[in-house]
Protein backbone atom coordinates (compact mmCIF):
# COMPACT_ATOMS: atom_id res chain seq x y z
CA UNK A 1 0.00 0.00 0.00
CA UNK A 2 1.06 3.55 -0.42
CA UNK A 3 2.79 5.54 2.42
CA UNK A 4 1.51 8.49 3.90
CA UNK A 5 3.92 11.20 4.04
CA UNK A 6 4.18 15.08 5.28
CA UNK A 7 7.33 16.89 3.51
CA UNK A 8 8.24 19.90 4.29
CA UNK A 9 9.93 22.67 1.65
CA UNK A 10 11.60 25.01 3.32
CA UNK A 11 12.79 27.03 0.49
CA UNK A 12 15.02 30.25 0.42
CA UNK A 13 14.43 30.43 4.41
CA UNK A 14 17.06 29.66 7.52
CA UNK A 15 20.17 30.22 7.30
CA UNK A 16 22.99 27.31 7.88
CA UNK A 17 22.82 27.99 11.90
CA UNK A 18 18.89 28.42 12.10
CA UNK A 19 18.79 25.68 10.09
CA UNK A 20 20.47 23.12 12.13
CA UNK A 21 19.04 24.41 15.05
CA UNK A 22 15.55 23.40 13.18
CA UNK A 23 16.37 19.93 12.31
CA UNK A 24 17.44 19.28 15.75
CA UNK A 25 14.33 20.65 17.07
CA UNK A 26 11.99 18.22 14.81
CA UNK A 27 14.80 15.21 15.62
CA UNK A 28 14.10 15.67 19.15
CA UNK A 29 10.30 16.77 19.00
CA UNK A 30 9.95 13.31 16.65
CA UNK A 31 12.26 11.24 18.28
CA UNK A 32 9.92 11.70 21.87
CA UNK A 33 6.85 11.04 19.84
CA UNK A 34 7.14 8.86 16.73
CA UNK A 35 5.39 9.43 13.75
CA UNK A 36 3.20 7.89 12.22
CA UNK A 37 3.76 8.62 8.54
CA UNK A 38 7.45 9.25 6.94
CA UNK A 39 8.69 12.83 6.79
CA UNK A 40 10.55 14.57 5.35
CA UNK A 41 12.49 17.77 4.97
CA UNK A 42 13.32 19.84 2.31
CA UNK A 43 16.31 22.10 2.54
CA UNK A 44 18.63 24.49 0.71
CA UNK A 45 21.48 23.04 -1.08
CA UNK A 46 24.06 24.25 1.38
CA UNK A 47 21.79 22.63 4.58
CA UNK A 48 21.87 19.13 3.30
CA UNK A 49 25.24 18.07 4.36
CA UNK A 50 25.04 19.17 7.88
CA UNK A 51 21.63 18.17 8.29
CA UNK A 52 21.59 14.71 6.63
CA UNK A 53 24.02 13.72 9.96
CA UNK A 54 21.90 14.96 12.35
CA UNK A 55 18.57 13.53 11.86
CA UNK A 56 17.71 9.59 12.67
CA UNK A 57 17.22 8.38 9.23
CA UNK A 58 14.82 5.87 10.00
CA UNK A 59 12.50 9.19 11.31
CA UNK A 60 13.10 11.95 9.38
CA UNK A 61 13.98 11.45 5.64
CA UNK A 62 16.07 14.36 3.72
CA UNK A 63 15.57 15.98 -0.10
CA UNK A 64 16.72 18.86 -1.82
CA UNK A 65 14.54 21.47 -3.22
CA UNK A 66 15.63 21.43 -7.12
CA UNK A 67 18.34 19.34 -8.80
CA UNK A 68 20.54 19.98 -12.03
CA UNK A 69 18.91 18.81 -15.40
CA UNK A 70 22.64 18.16 -16.52
CA UNK A 71 25.09 15.27 -15.33
CA UNK A 72 28.15 17.66 -14.45
CA UNK A 73 30.02 20.09 -16.23
CA UNK A 74 30.00 24.08 -17.24
CA UNK A 75 27.15 24.79 -15.23
CA UNK A 76 27.91 27.45 -13.09
CA UNK A 77 25.65 27.77 -9.96
CA UNK A 78 23.90 24.54 -10.81
CA UNK A 79 23.82 21.89 -8.54
CA UNK A 80 23.44 18.21 -9.76
CA UNK A 81 21.41 15.33 -8.53
CA UNK A 82 24.71 12.86 -7.91
CA UNK A 83 25.75 16.27 -5.58
CA UNK A 84 22.33 16.13 -3.90
CA UNK A 85 22.98 12.68 -3.60
CA UNK A 86 26.23 12.46 -1.80
CA UNK A 87 24.93 14.36 1.01
CA UNK A 88 23.23 11.50 2.20
CA UNK A 89 19.61 13.07 0.82
CA UNK A 90 17.28 10.76 -0.77
CA UNK A 91 14.51 13.05 -2.25
CA UNK A 92 14.50 16.20 -3.92
CA UNK A 93 11.49 18.42 -5.18
CA UNK A 94 10.79 18.89 -8.75
CA UNK A 95 8.79 20.99 -10.76
CA UNK A 96 7.50 23.22 -8.07
CA UNK A 97 5.68 26.50 -9.17
CA UNK A 98 8.01 28.89 -8.02
CA UNK A 99 10.57 27.00 -10.63
CA UNK A 100 8.01 26.63 -13.19
CA UNK A 101 7.14 30.21 -12.80
CA UNK A 102 9.96 32.56 -11.71
CA UNK A 103 13.17 29.90 -13.68
CA UNK A 104 10.93 28.90 -16.70
CA UNK A 105 11.32 25.33 -16.17
CA UNK A 106 9.77 23.16 -18.75
CA UNK A 107 7.90 19.95 -19.09
CA UNK A 108 11.34 18.93 -21.25
CA UNK A 109 13.80 20.39 -18.80
CA UNK A 110 11.75 18.68 -15.36
CA UNK A 111 11.65 15.26 -17.65
CA UNK A 112 15.66 15.69 -17.52
CA UNK A 113 15.51 16.45 -13.61
CA UNK A 114 13.42 13.87 -13.26
CA UNK A 115 15.80 10.94 -14.68
CA UNK A 116 18.97 12.20 -13.22
CA UNK A 117 16.98 11.95 -9.90
CA UNK A 118 15.99 8.44 -10.07
CA UNK A 119 19.21 7.82 -11.76
CA UNK A 120 21.13 8.71 -8.05
CA UNK A 121 18.47 6.91 -6.31
CA UNK A 122 16.77 10.08 -5.33
CA UNK A 123 13.37 10.01 -4.96
CA UNK A 124 11.30 12.67 -6.96
CA UNK A 125 8.44 14.95 -4.88
CA UNK A 126 7.12 16.31 -8.47
CA UNK A 127 4.81 18.78 -8.03
CA UNK A 128 1.57 19.73 -10.51
CA UNK A 129 -1.22 21.85 -10.19
CA UNK A 130 -2.99 24.84 -11.97
CA UNK A 131 -2.72 28.90 -11.45
CA UNK A 132 -5.87 30.88 -10.14
CA UNK A 133 -7.31 31.81 -13.95
CA UNK A 134 -6.99 28.50 -14.93
CA UNK A 135 -9.01 27.13 -11.91
CA UNK A 136 -11.46 29.82 -12.62
CA UNK A 137 -11.68 28.38 -16.02
CA UNK A 138 -12.24 25.30 -15.18
CA UNK A 139 -8.93 24.06 -16.88
CA UNK A 140 -7.36 22.31 -13.94
CA UNK A 141 -7.82 18.72 -15.24
CA UNK A 142 -6.10 19.51 -18.64
CA UNK A 143 -3.46 21.31 -16.57
CA UNK A 144 -2.44 18.48 -14.43
CA UNK A 145 -2.99 16.22 -17.38
CA UNK A 146 -0.03 18.41 -19.46
CA UNK A 147 2.07 18.63 -16.52
CA UNK A 148 2.07 15.01 -15.86
CA UNK A 149 3.74 14.60 -19.25
CA UNK A 150 6.95 14.92 -17.23
CA UNK A 151 6.71 11.71 -15.60
CA UNK A 152 4.64 9.58 -18.14
CA UNK A 153 7.81 9.20 -19.95
CA UNK A 154 8.99 6.76 -17.36
CA UNK A 155 8.59 3.02 -17.70
CA UNK A 156 6.08 1.52 -14.91
CA UNK A 157 9.33 1.23 -12.49
CA UNK A 158 10.82 4.26 -12.65
CA UNK A 159 7.30 6.00 -11.81
CA UNK A 160 6.37 3.83 -9.19
CA UNK A 161 9.56 5.34 -7.08
CA UNK A 162 8.33 8.90 -7.96
CA UNK A 163 5.74 10.66 -5.31
CA UNK A 164 3.37 13.58 -7.04
CA UNK A 165 2.38 16.53 -5.39
CA UNK A 166 -0.71 18.25 -6.15
CA UNK A 167 -0.18 21.95 -5.27
CA UNK A 168 -3.31 24.39 -6.90
CA UNK A 169 -0.84 27.43 -7.12
CA UNK A 170 -3.74 30.09 -6.00
CA UNK A 171 -3.35 27.95 -2.74
CA UNK A 172 0.43 27.85 -2.44
CA UNK A 173 1.74 30.63 0.63
CA UNK A 174 -1.52 32.35 0.51
CA UNK A 175 -3.53 31.33 2.99
CA UNK A 176 -6.43 30.29 0.84
CA UNK A 177 -6.84 26.52 1.41
CA UNK A 178 -8.59 23.85 -1.79
CA UNK A 179 -10.90 22.65 0.43
CA UNK A 180 -11.12 19.13 1.70
CA UNK A 181 -13.83 18.15 -1.76
CA UNK A 182 -11.92 19.93 -4.30
CA UNK A 183 -8.49 18.21 -3.33
CA UNK A 184 -10.50 14.68 -2.97
CA UNK A 185 -11.75 15.33 -6.64
CA UNK A 186 -8.63 16.44 -8.35
CA UNK A 187 -6.47 13.53 -6.61
CA UNK A 188 -8.78 11.15 -7.96
CA UNK A 189 -8.32 12.37 -11.46
CA UNK A 190 -4.92 12.53 -10.96
CA UNK A 191 -5.22 9.09 -9.62
CA UNK A 192 -7.29 8.00 -12.48
CA UNK A 193 -4.58 9.28 -15.06
CA UNK A 194 -2.24 6.60 -13.25
CA UNK A 195 -4.49 3.61 -14.05
CA UNK A 196 -4.86 4.57 -17.50
CA UNK A 197 -1.13 4.99 -17.91
CA UNK A 198 0.10 2.33 -15.86
CA UNK A 199 -2.95 0.01 -14.46
CA UNK A 200 -4.36 -0.40 -10.72
CA UNK A 201 -1.70 -1.47 -9.08
CA UNK A 202 0.86 1.32 -9.77
CA UNK A 203 -1.82 3.86 -9.37
CA UNK A 204 -2.71 2.64 -5.96
CA UNK A 205 0.96 2.55 -4.68
CA UNK A 206 1.12 6.29 -5.57
CA UNK A 207 1.45 8.66 -2.82
CA UNK A 208 -0.10 12.02 -4.15
CA UNK A 209 0.66 14.72 -1.43
CA UNK A 210 -1.38 17.89 -0.87
CA UNK A 211 0.51 21.26 -0.57
CA UNK A 212 -1.30 24.84 -0.65
CA UNK A 213 -1.60 26.70 2.89
CA UNK A 214 -1.73 23.13 4.51
CA UNK A 215 -1.76 23.92 8.24
CA UNK A 216 -2.22 22.06 11.73
CA UNK A 217 -6.34 23.08 11.90
CA UNK A 218 -7.26 21.85 8.48
CA UNK A 219 -4.38 19.23 8.28
CA UNK A 220 -6.59 16.40 9.52
CA UNK A 221 -9.40 17.28 6.81
CA UNK A 222 -7.12 17.10 3.75
CA UNK A 223 -5.27 13.75 4.69
CA UNK A 224 -9.03 11.84 5.50
CA UNK A 225 -9.58 11.78 1.67
CA UNK A 226 -9.03 8.13 0.70
CA UNK A 227 -6.94 9.38 -2.39
CA UNK A 228 -4.54 12.23 0.01
CA UNK A 229 -1.85 10.83 1.14
CA UNK A 230 -0.11 13.42 3.20
CA UNK A 231 1.13 17.07 2.25
CA UNK A 232 3.58 19.27 1.29
CA UNK A 233 3.96 21.95 3.65
CA UNK A 234 6.21 25.16 3.14
CA UNK A 235 5.09 28.32 5.48
CA UNK A 236 4.20 25.91 8.18
CA UNK A 237 7.21 23.45 7.77
CA UNK A 238 9.08 26.54 9.37
CA UNK A 239 7.81 26.07 13.10
CA UNK A 240 8.52 22.77 14.77
CA UNK A 241 5.06 22.98 16.46
CA UNK A 242 3.12 23.86 13.27
CA UNK A 243 4.68 21.13 11.49
CA UNK A 244 4.09 18.53 14.09
CA UNK A 245 0.58 19.28 14.30
CA UNK A 246 0.33 18.72 10.67
CA UNK A 247 2.50 15.69 10.99
CA UNK A 248 0.34 14.53 13.74
CA UNK A 249 -2.84 14.61 11.60
CA UNK A 250 -2.18 10.86 10.79
CA UNK A 251 -2.46 10.03 14.77
C1 LIG B 1 4.79 24.86 -1.04
O1 LIG B 1 5.54 25.77 -1.30
O2 LIG B 1 5.02 23.75 -1.51
C2 LIG B 1 3.65 25.12 -0.17
C3 LIG B 1 2.70 24.23 -0.10
O3 LIG B 1 3.67 26.30 0.53
P1 LIG B 1 2.64 26.77 1.68
O4 LIG B 1 2.38 25.59 2.58
O5 LIG B 1 3.33 27.89 2.39
O6 LIG B 1 1.38 27.22 0.97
Amino acid sequence: MRKNIVAGNWKMNKNLQEGIALAKELNEALTADKPNCDVVICTPFIHLASVTPIVDKSIIGVGAENCADKVSGAYTGEVSAEMVASTGAEYVILGHSERRAYYHETEAILEEKVKLALANNLTPIFCIGEVLEEREANKQNEVVESQLSSVFSLSSEDFSKIVLAYEPVWAIGTGKTATADQAQEIHAFIRSLIVKKYGNEVADNTSILYGGSCKPSNAKELFANPDVDGGLIGGAALKVADFKGIIDAFK
